[in-house]
Order: structure tokens, then C-alpha cells, then sequence
């Protein structure tokens, strides 16, 4: 399998797969570019080394057909300031007109492409259009990890038409060794941090961590489907009652797989869901009606910390309590700490899933950890061990 270093570039037209799918607010400003400069080493390895970049993407969710608000367009100016040049436009993704544009791009021009989801055939993974793009380039290049799990027409489909022109990106690399290295070839102790709100949208990642992990933290709002499960008193704490069962399973197979689990002892509980709510520091088994675990206790939190700085290798996924709440976020802040030191100790830490990301940049240390990955749901399917249409389209 070719890497994106294996190419000479010079003189080709390269079909670049981005994930241009930023925030933009009322004016059309981009509020975050974080996921623009992500795909910038791909794009400079190609321009600097005398071939074109074709970029194409998608943005939002379009109903099929043009919709100003979706508009790559408004990504033109930033993205000609990142790079350093002004970047074309087409106002179309396939078609004639865009074909001469692409033709008559000369080294080191970067051209992008407008919304592929104004098209309904991209998400169906159409073959016709698919290779329509294809048409586009002599080589293609998928960057774009957040939509890696879709089997889409520029993200899957497309590739048939390069069996030997096509590589992975500098982001999609970085990406999969990050997630190999954890999953494949961690060193221990390994420990996984699983938090968020409901256990049901972790239950196969869970799952599978459990046959890999020396620690399994539990944290978040499924803390309380789990001490429910258990007998415990939850009050008005999130629990999702269809899944006691599969908590008391993941209790006993971590038991059989030797696997540490571990389930908050105490936490921080209010009598609302507000961060003005009066707040007590009880066990997690004896909440009062009326009131609802927010947050991990402090005997938590010490208990954590020193698991987590033991450890080598770290997954965190989830935040520890609601941190979006000043009141419930020293829980959160804490984990995220522990976790930029044990990486100055040597540990290798993947922090993935949107809110774990967020949680991460709101408290500075993103730089402090070994990988923040840019996919959420394309992260979980691969760390649950399922195979992404995307990567298998390179790969094979
Ligand atoms: P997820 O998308 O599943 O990772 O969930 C993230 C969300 O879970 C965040 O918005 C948190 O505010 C929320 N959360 C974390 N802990 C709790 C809790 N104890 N009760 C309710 N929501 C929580």
C-alpha cells in the first residue's frame, strides 16, 4: 500500500477527500477551523511538491439540492489565508464546467469544490458519480477521517477508479497510528476512561475495551445505570433502565477478563439540573429522591488520578460529569489533568469523542496529551474493532 510520501505529485491533478464540515455562525464566519487545519499538511505535501490540489468536501446537512447556508464558498477566504494563496472555487463538484477548471489548474493551484452533499448521490454512494469526481484527478488522497465510517461516493466509492493512485493523508494516517497504538499495541497498565451520558451509545466499545484493558473507568451519567443495576439508590439521576442487565454483564465479564473496573464511589449531586442547583457530596448509592448525580466526588477523584498516573497508555472518551456547568465540572477538569501528566511522564494518551475533545480544549491541554482525534463516531466504530469503509477502500 502506497503512503501519501510514495507519490511524485509533479505535474498530477490530486483529488483531495477533506473534512471541511466546520461551524460557521449567522455571517458565515467560522467559528472553529480547527478541522481546515488539519488537512493543511496533505494540501501543502501536494502544492509544494508541484502538483494541484482538488479539495472536495462536504458541509452540514443540505436536503440534496443547493442551499447558500451550505456553501463551501464561505471557506474560500480562510482557507486561502491558511494556505497562502488564493484558492479557486467551483460552484459545482462534477460537470463539465468544473472539469476545464480542474483541467487548466497549473502546479501548485488549489481548487475547491462545492458542497458534494448537494448531490443525493454521495451519501447513496452512487458509482455514476463517484466516478464523476474521479474524472477530477490522477490521484486520490482521502483525508477526511471524520466521515471514514460512511461508505459515500468521494469517501468510499471513489477509489475503485485509482486501484493503484490512491493513498491515505497525513491526518488519516496520524489517526490510525494513534488508534493502532492503543488498541494493538499499548503498553501497560492500559487504561480507558468511558464517560458521557448514557452507556448505550459506548455498550460495543465498552465491550471490546474490556478484552484489551488492565483499567476500565467508568464516569458520567452511566455511572447510575450501574450502581442501579447494582441495588444502589440513584434518585433523580440519569439511568437508563433497559440496560441494567448489560451493566451487571459488563460487571461480570470485566471479571472474567481480570479487568479493574472501576465505578465512581462518590459524587457531587444537586436538587436540579442547573448550575445554580443547591449541591451535597454523597456516596453514588445513596442519592435522596430529588436528587441527581452531577458530577464524580472528590474520594473519586483521588482514587482516579492515581490510576491514571500509573498508567502507560490512556483512552479517554466522554467527560466525567456535566462540565459544561461551572458546578460540575471539577470532575472533568481533574481527569483531563491527570492525563497531560501522566503523558509528561511518558504515558501515550488518545482523547476521542466530541465532548471529551471539547472538555480538553476548554481546559488548555490540548498540547499536553498525545493525540486529540479529529473523528468522533469514525473513532468509536474503530476502536469498537469494526472495519471503516473509508480505510478498507484505501487498504484493499
Ligand atoms: P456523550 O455525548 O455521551 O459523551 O455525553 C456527553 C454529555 O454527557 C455532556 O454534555 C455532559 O454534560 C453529559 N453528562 C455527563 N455526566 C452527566 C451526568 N452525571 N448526568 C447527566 N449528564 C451528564
Amino acid at each position: 500500500m502506497k503512503t501519501i510520501d510514495d507519490f511524485n505529485f509533479s505535474g498530477k491533478k490530486v483529488l483531495i477527500r477533506v473534512d471541511f464540515n466546520v461551524p460557521l455562525n449567522d455571517k458565515f464566519e467560522i467559528t472553529d477551523d480547527t478541522r481546515i487545519r488539519a488537512a493543511l499538511p496533505s494540501i501543502q505535501k501536494v502544492i509544494s511538491s508541484g502538483g494541484s490540489a482538488i479539495l472536495m468536501s462536504h458541509l452540514g446537512r443540505p436536503k440534496d439540492a443547493y442551499d447558500l447556508k451550505f456553501s463551501l464558498k464561505h471557506i474560500v477566504p480562510h482557507l486561502s489565508e491558511l494556505v497562502g494563496e488564493k484558492v479557486k472555487f467551483a460552484d459545482d463538484c462534477i460537470g463539465e464546467k468544473t472539469l476545464q477548471i480542474a483541467k487548466n489548474l497549473k502546479p501548485g493551484e488549489v481548487l475547491l469544490l462545492e458542497n458534494l452533499r448537494f448531490h443525493k448521490e454521495e451519501k447513496e454512494g452512487d458509482e455514476k458519480f463517484a466516478s464523476e469526481l474521479a474524472k477530477l484527478g490522477d490521484i486520490y488522497i482521502n483525508d477526511a477521517f471524520g466521515t471514514a465510517h460512511r461508505a459515500h461516493a468521494s469517501t468510499t466509492i471513489v477509489a475503485k477508479f485509482f486501484p493503484e493512485e490512491k493513498a491515505f493523508g497525513y491526518l488519516i494516517e496520524k489517526e490510525l497510528t494513534s488508534m493502532d497504538k492503543v488498541i494493538h499495541n499499548p503498553e501497560r497498565p492500559f487504561t480507558a476512561i468511558m464517560g458521557g451520558a448514557k452507556v448505550s451509545d459506548k455498550i460495543l466499545l465498552i465491550e471490546n475495551l474490556l478484552e484489551k484493558v488492565d483499567n476500565l473507568i467508568i464516569g458520567g451519567g452511566m455511572t447510575y445505570t450501574f450502581i442501579k443495576a447494582q441495588g444502589g439508590e440513584t434518585g433523580n439521576s440519569i439511568v437508563e433502565e433497559d440496560k441494567l442487565q448489560l451493566a451487571l454483564d459488563l460487571i461480570k465479564k470485566a471479571k472474567e477478563k481480570d479487568v479493574n473496573l472501576i465505578i465512581p464511589v462518590d459524587n457531587i449531586i444537586a436538587d436540579k439540573f442547573d448550575n445554580d442547583a443547591n449541591t451535597q457530596i454523597t456516596s453514588t448509592d445513596t442519592i435522596p429522591d430529588g436528587w441527581m448525580g452531577l458530577d464524580i466526588g472528590p474520594k473519586t477523584i483521588v482514587d482516579l488520578k492515581e490510576i491514571i498516573q500509573n498508567s502507560k497508555t490512556i483512552l479517554w472518551n466522554g467527560p466525567m460529569g456535566v462540565f459544561e456547568m461551572s458546578s460540575f465540572q471539577t470532575g472533568t477538569k481533574s481527569i483531563a489533568e491527570a492525563i497531560a501528566e501522566a503523558t509528561s511522564k511518558g504515558a501515550f494518551s488518545l482523547i476521542g469523542g466530541g465532548d471529551s475533545v471539547a472538555a480538553i480544549n476548554k481546559y488548555q491541554l490540548k498540547d499536553k496529551v498525545s493525540y486529540v482525534s479529529t473523528g468522533g463516531g469514525a473513532m468509536l466504530e474503530y476502536m469498537e474493532g469494526k472495519e471503516l469503509p473509508g480505510i478498507k477502500a484505501i487498504r484493499e
